[in-house]
């Protein structure tokens, strides 16, 4: 199996997606691209950025893609994506629910989709990534060498939302968080462009009940088999 792989991990919010992606990234030493960061990246600029943009007025989305062309955003990754508006360092604010909100609602535009669906093609064209989304394995990367979909129960979910808001320092309540994150969930699934859904070959797996290490070793383990397979 060639060595430079391109792994994708998709599923809802709270599967434990970022958490898996950053822990097996580590361990087979790639790069962990985090694509929701980007949109979340999109969705900071527009609020704020969008309001000074051209006339003064808040930016409507017919003019997303003018918005998006004057937009100065740079994004690096490594174990946390950072995300840089004018240069100036925006990572820790993009993590509210007001912009997670956001973000699912201009993730169903089609402009803000091809901006950062080409954004992520070109960082992990070469391989030897680990990227984590809704659609890397269904759109960005069809063509990927090992796809996984992570899924838990709802409750489940909502308890590590609510846990990784309370670790930032973000305050929140937790019936808030399960509205919050079933109201995306129902959006990202059903939009027109890109939905979430279990990408073609995608590994599907229920981290109920399974802590990050152990969906991780699994994950690994199957990666192994692979390339076990590959090599007899
Ligand atoms: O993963 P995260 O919760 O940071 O993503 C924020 C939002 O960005 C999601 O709810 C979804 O609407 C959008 N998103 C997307 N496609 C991706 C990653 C994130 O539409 N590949």
């Amino acid at each position: 199996m060639k060595k430079h792989l391109i792994i994708t991990i998709d599923g809802p919010s709270g599967a434990g997606k970022s958490t898996v992606a950053k822990m097996l990234a580590k361990s087979l030493n790639y790069l962990y691209i985090d694509t929701g960061a980007m949109y979340r990246g999109v969705a900071y600029a527009y609020k704020t950025e969008g309001i000074t943009q051209g006339t003064g007025a808040t930016t409507s989305l017919n003019d997303m893609e003018t918005f998006l062309k004057n937009l100065s955003i740079r994004f690096e990754f490594g174990e946390e994506a950072k995300v840089f508006i004018n240069d100036v360092d925006v990572s820790y604010a993009i993590r509210t629910p007001e912009i997670s909100m956001l973000a699912s609602s201009l993730s169903q535009d089609r402009s803000v989709r091809t901006f950062l669906t080409e954004k992520q093609r070109e960082i992990g064209a070469s391989g030897h990534i680990v990227m984590e989304g809704r659609d890397t394995g269904s759109v960005v990367f069809p063509e990927a060498d090992v796809k996984f979909y992570l899924d838990a129960s709802e409750e489940e979910r909502a308890k590590r939302r609510y846990i990784e808001l309370s670790e930032k320092g973000i305050n929140a309540d937790i019936s808030s968080v399960k509205d919050d994150m079933s109201k995306r969930d129902r959006d990202d699934s059903r939009r027109d462009i890109a939905p979430l859904r279990i990408p073609h070959g995608a590994v599907v797996i229920d981290t109920t009940g399974i802590d990050a290490k152990g969906v991780t070793d699994k994950l690994l383990k199957y990666i192994e088999g692979l390339e076990h397979n590959a090599g007899a």
